[in-house]
């Protein structure tokens, strides 16, 4: 399906975002859609079909009964956090004109600015990525004012101090682990 497209545009109420992304299931569905955008692929065997395994949230092959995890290999294993709590720091990391620090979306969040730095660097990089045609290509719209100026806490990231990115062409360095 041709749905991976993520709405989180400026002026997105927060109404319009829990219409969109407010329950569980909504979430899962879009990262679903984002992870496999033609349907689900086992990873071990290439099977195409599945069923869940709801007390777990898993999504178990119907042809070798391998169990995937819906976000093992993407950015949103880089935290322990929920689905709920990336979704939200999207919509404030999109809604924000000149960006929010990583304090800021910490506090937003009840996360630790440990892990709000975290989620936002790999916002970003998944950003700086799309046009790769990476993994979790949806068009994530962040605004790219945020990329900048943030230095507390920095060393990662692209490399510079300032790590305001120098082109959308600079490519990004490669993640080690990334399913294909
Ligand atoms: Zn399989």
């Amino acid at each position: 399906m041709a749905r991976n497209t993520v709405q989180f545009q400026k002026g997105l109420s927060e109404a319009g975002f829990d219409d969109l992304y407010g329950s569980e299931a909504k979430r899962r569905a879009v990262v679903t859609s984002w992870r496999w955008p033609t349907g689900f692929l086992c990873p071990v065997c290439g099977g195409t079909t599945h069923s869940e395994v709801k007390t777990r949230g898993l999504l178990q092959c119907s042809a070798c009964r391998r169990q995937t995890s819906l976000t093992a290999g993407t950015i949103f294993a880089a935290t322990k956090v929920t689905l709920r709590t990336w979704f939200r720091a999207m919509y404030h990391l999109t809604q924000s004109k000149q960006g929010i620090s990583s304090i800021e979306l910490g506090r937003r969040l009840g996360v630790t600015q440990t892990t709000a730095w975290t989620i936002k660097h790999k916002l970003a990089q998944v950003m700086m990525e799309r046009d790769a045609d990476k993994q979790l290509n949806g068009r994530i719209e962040l605004d790219d004012a945020y990329l900048g100026g943030e230095r507390s806490g920095g060393k990662r990231g692209r490399g510079a101090a300032g790590k305001t990115p120098s082109s959308p062409r600079s490519k990004p360095r490669q993640k080690a682990s990334r399913c294909a």
